[in-house]
């Protein structure tokens, strides 16, 4: 059941590792956004101008990975004064593009841009909100999809559980009548292994997934990569498709750590 500390529920907005691009998702709902003030009272957005980061909130939406010592504090601090800790976004669900780094040698980067690196705040590591504190809800996508974004606030300001999605780009695909760009164009897509949540947004501009709403359940990842391989790819180049946006994901990063690039066990 959803309860929040105040009748009109107060809303932060917080910002970790990452582009900003998701609270512009947020800033870009336009109109909806001051239909949305009207439902929640919105305490702290920095990148709107409204700063109380201390506040304690009923509904607290996190931007971004954890990939500094001093954003390991800021979280803890958010969920002791925050009801729903919500991630959102890429960066703040798997880690993000930067977790790329906890798949090579991060001290290495880091030690070749910086004589000395013993003054730097950042971990070797990107990781998501919820390897560092409870998460109550999340939303996918690099960026999220405003709509999504919207109506997700909608449910849960009517005290109603948002539901998770766990269907495929594919199926969303189906349902909006969209031709198969890898059936039609042979164009690689990501689509049969991603979570829904976009509306299947590239193949209906004849362009294919890349995955950046992550791994759904029961994602066939072997399937696709002997599929990616018909299509003329590399092994190279197949691996990379799954360490994109979310190498950290687990069906993902396990993936890409099946194919050896000299393998050619997926012809
Ligand atoms: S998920 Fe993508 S758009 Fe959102 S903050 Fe991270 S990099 Fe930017
Ligand atoms: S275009 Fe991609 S997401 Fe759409 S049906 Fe084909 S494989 Fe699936
Ligand atoms: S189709 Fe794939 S890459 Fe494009 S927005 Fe949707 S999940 Fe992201």
């Amino acid at each position: 059941m959803i309860i929040f500390k105040q009748e009109k529920p107060t809303l932060a907005i917080h910002k970790f590792t990452s582009c900003d691009g998701c609270q512009l998702a947020l800033l870009n709902l336009g109109p909806d956004l001051l239909e949305l003030a009207k439902l929640v009272d919105i305490k702290h957005f920095a990148e709107a101008g409204i700063v109380a980061s201390e506040e304690s909130v009923d509904i607290a939406l996190i931007e971004g990975s954890i990939s500094t010592r001093s954003e390991q504090q800021r979280i803890q601090r958010i969920r002791q004064t925050s009801k729903y800790v919500i991630a959102l976004g890429a960066c703040a669900t798997s880690g993000g593009i930067q977790a790329l780094r906890n798949i090579s040698n991060a001290e290495a980067w880091l030690a070749s841009l910086y004589p000395d690196t013993s003054v730097l705040d950042s971990l070797t590591t990107s990781t998501p909100i919820e390897e560092s504190v409870r998460v109550d809800f999340t939303l996918r996508g690099c960026p999220v999809s405003c709509q999504q974004l919207i109506d997700f606030l909608l449910q849960l300001t009517q005290k109603i559980k948002p539901k998770p999605i766990d269907h495929s780009v594919c199926q969303d695909c189906k349902r909006n009548q969209t031709s198969c760009v890898m059936v039609t164009k042979q164009i690689p897509c990501m689509g049969p292994v991603t979570q829904a949540g976009c509306n299947a947004l590239c193949p209906r501009i004849n362009r294919g997934c890349f995955g950046c709403y992550g791994p759904t359940k029961q994602a066939n990842t072997v399937a696709l990569a002997k599929q990616f391989k018909n299509l003329g790819m590399s092994d190279k180049d197949i691996k990379n498709s799954f360490l994109h946006i979310n190498s950290h994901s687990s069906a993902f990063s396990t993936a890409a750590n099946s194919i050896n690039e000299d393998d050619s066990s997926h012809e």
